[in-house]
């Protein structure tokens, strides 16, 4: 039964005659498991190449700011921000266990 399996391969439109993961005429994925593998991997790439949002650019920028005073005032506007964050989340923790 196996050995009748044969799978149209999206990408080029050729029939492929065997369990094959690979298109033999393009090398498109053509299993399901693969065609999944494959839309995982592209994603996560697409997930790291993603560039970076205007707000982190312009954090690495203030981080690196040639004035020690804009320096200063970031670490503190930053660390301010983050344990402002902190407090938030576990306030909405707290809520979240309280029942009701
Ligand atoms: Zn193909």
């Amino acid at each position: 039964m196996e050995s009748k399996i044969e799978r149209k391969c999206s990408n080029c439109g050729q029939w492929n005659v065997g369990n094959q993961e690979l298109c033999q005429f393009c090398g498109a994925p053509i299993s399901p498991q693969k065609i999944i593998e494959t839309r995982e991997e592209k994603r996560v790439k697409e997930e790291k190449e993603k560039p970076l949002d205007k707000i982190d650019i312009y954090l690495k920028r203030l981080k690196g700011h040639p004035n020690l005073f804009v320096r200063i005032l970031f670490q503190i506007v930053y660390s301010t921000w983050v344990v402002f964050m902190l407090i938030v989340s576990a306030i909405v923790y707290f809520v979240a266990l309280t029942p009701g």
